[in-house]
């Protein structure tokens, strides 16, 4: 079904004051890939409102009274609430395989191939979605150093933090969006190249068949059969 200008325009102000009310952690706990998903989902009508382990039952009330809706617990299909870890690598272990990277959606990981790998704990939202990819299990997730903002509605995410989750998720996916691009526009352009190739070699051939035509049209044995 296809919405109307207008309605488009109340639908991304609904999904964005739902999104508000997710904690940006991007572990996909509630069954879709980042955090603004669900809250496409939710407001859409096509998931519930507690599907959430992070935000738990902070997030249940608050998109309960934002949606006009009865608050519910936090269903445990999808996990259950604890407080916010870090992810912790160990240095010496590590192999430098970049796997974790590829798995982190908040860039929170730096290194590069074949060295050693480090959090930035402040971009860490715990999601833990490095651990299982890592070949060599030196991944450990840990209490944060940082302490609680007691003044926020989640202690353990901060406005400034899950602002920055939502910016450097938008950013990872915008660019791995565009290297897809690049890639298929490459293969395309190689196909091209390939393609033109091949018609050039038939072209050549023809080219010399003539020629070769040409040569046997004119060949003195043939003026002298022509006699
Ligand atoms: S924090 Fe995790 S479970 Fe909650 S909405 Fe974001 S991705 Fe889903
Ligand atoms: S470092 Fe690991 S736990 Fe932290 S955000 Fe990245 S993937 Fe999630
Ligand atoms: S996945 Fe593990 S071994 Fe590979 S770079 Fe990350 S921490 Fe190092």
């Amino acid at each position: 079904m296809s919405l109307s200008p207008e309605e488009e325009i109340k639908m991304a102000a609904r999904v964005q004051a739902i999104d508000e009310w997710l904690p940006q952690t991007q572990c996909t706990q509630c069954s879709y890939p980042r955090c603004q998903e669900y809250a496409v989902a939710i407001a859409a009508g096509e998931a519930d409102i507690n599907q959430c382990p992070p935000g738990g039952d902070i997030t249940i009330r608050g998109l309960a009274s934002l949606l006009g809706k009865i608050g519910k617990p936090l269903n445990p299909e999808f996990g259950v609430h604890k407080t916010k870890q870090v992810a912790v690598i160990d240095e010496a272990v590590c192999i430098g395989c970049v796997m974790c990277i590829k798995a982190c959606p908040t860039d929170a990981i730096i290194g590069t191939a074949k060295a050693m790998h480090t959090v930035i704990e402040q971009d860490c939202t715990g999601c833990e979605l490095c651990v299982e990819p890592c070949p060599v299990d030196c991944i450990d997730m840990v209490e944060q150093q940082q302490s609680p903002d007691l003044t926020w509605r989640w202690p353990d995410y901060s406005p400034a933090a899950t602002a920055r989750a939502r910016r450097q998720t938008v950013a990872k996916l915008a660019r791995e969006q565009q290297r897809e691009h690049d890639k298929s526009s490459l293969h395309k352009l190689r196909e091209l190249r390939q393609q033109k190739g091949s018609d050039q070699i038939k072209q050549d051939i023809a080219a010399a068949l003539e020629r070769v035509a040409a040569r046997t049209d004119t060949s003195p044995a043939d003026s002298d059969t022509k006699k």
